[in-house]
């Protein structure tokens, strides 16, 4: 051959390969971003002629704001916030109705160590404003005081504390459930594969078009570093870690994933993923099995329809047996 026919060769393949690629834009994923709840979501879908679903992203993305109104911290008038302030049994919609009961049975299942009725304390160390600092240790004593998810109950749709001093925060669970909801949207629309991305945690439906969806989870210490990925399929995979909200004072990390017996933030692990079928689910057994520690939070992994990977303190990794498959390292 020769060297001009070599050349236009070439140069038919790189038209070919052009016309390939912008094929391939026009009938590629469709993919959205919006800022909800402190966080950029990101909803994919990967269906063929993803374009046509465009209308159920927005549905997507408007329901997950409407979770965000009910269950905010942040807004006086949500319904988290009108709980806390509440003297007498307060009416909820089902959905704040729905997550508080899923947060008092992980309370149960997790022996306390996931615990909706942080608020007090929540609002103490001052993460979700923005502007954390060490509180006093009467000022943890006084939080802590009457705090217990024994101390709410919800029933006929309505929430009743055991002491009106208690505050509700559904931050450990509230992002997950909103995932939930806006699946729930795409799946009636007719969605068969998407990820529906909350800062890294996610839910996928389906696989990606063929092949499992793969995700990366961070290295907790070291942001610019995958620790493992994950080959997941039409389940949730949700991370709790230290190095998400913190604060550093005298070479102490200080976080905002609290354990509710002493007040102060959980010291056993750097971050847990959690793998469940629902979103909600793995998002308060993330949180649970954090403050738990490596070893107790093994066993309640071992008990629930959920894989995990834990990072400890000391930086050493446990998976559960049914994830290993699922992983590929570094
Ligand atoms: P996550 O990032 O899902 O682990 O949730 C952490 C958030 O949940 C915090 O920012 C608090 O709003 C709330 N939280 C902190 N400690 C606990 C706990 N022990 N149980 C339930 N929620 C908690
Ligand atoms: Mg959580």
């Amino acid at each position: 051959m020769t060297r001009a026919a070599a050349i236009l060769l070439f140069l038919v393949f790189l038209a070919l390969a052009v016309f390939v690629l912008q094929r391939e834009e026009t009938t590629g994923p469709l993919v959205r971003t919006r800022l909800l709840m402190g966080t950029v979501i990101e909803i994919r879908v990967a269906d063929r002629d993803a374009g046509r679903f465009d209308a159920a992203v927005s549905e997507a993305f408007a329901e997950m704001a409407a979770i965000e109104k009910l269950m905010s911290p942040h807004l006086p008038e949500s319904e988290i916030s009108r709980i806390s302030t509440a003297t007498e049994p307060l009416p909820v919609s089902s959905e704040t109705g729905e997550v508080l009961q899923l947060a008092a049975d992980m309370a149960k299942r997790s022996g306390g160590a996931f615990d909706p009725t942080v608020g007090r304390l929540v609002s103490l160390w001052g993460f979700a404003e923005g502007e954390p600092r060490l509180p006093a240790e009467a000022e943890i004593a006084q939080a802590l005081a009457g705090v217990g998810s024994g101390q709410l109950r919800i029933a006929d749709g309505k929430v009743e504390k055991g002491s009106a001093r208690l505050a509700v925060d559904l931050g450990g669970v509230a992002k997950g459930y909103a995932i939930d909801r806006a699946v729930a949207v795409l799946a009636a629309a007719g969605v068969e594969h998407a990820s529906v991305n909350a800062g890294g945690d996610m839910r996928l439906i389906g696989d990606r078009a063929g092949v499992p969806w793969r995700i990366g989870i961070q290295h907790p210490r070291h942001s610019e570093k995958i620790l493992a990925k994950l080959n997941i399929t039409n389940r949730a995979v949700v991370t709790s870690g230290d190095y998400e909200r913190f604060f550093e004072q005298d070479g102490i990390r200080y976080h905002h994933i609290l354990d509710p017996r002493t007040g102060y933030p959980a010291r056993l692990c750097q971050a847990v993923t959690v793998v469940a079928d629902r979103a909600a689910v793995a998002d308060a057994l993330a949180t649970a099995v954090f403050v738990l520690g490596p070893e107790q939070g093994m066993a309640l992994l071992a008990a629930e329809p959920a894989e995990g990977l834990i990072v400890a303190a000391d930086g050493s990794v446990r998976v559960t047996p049914g994830l290993e498959e699922s992983i590929e390292w570094p």
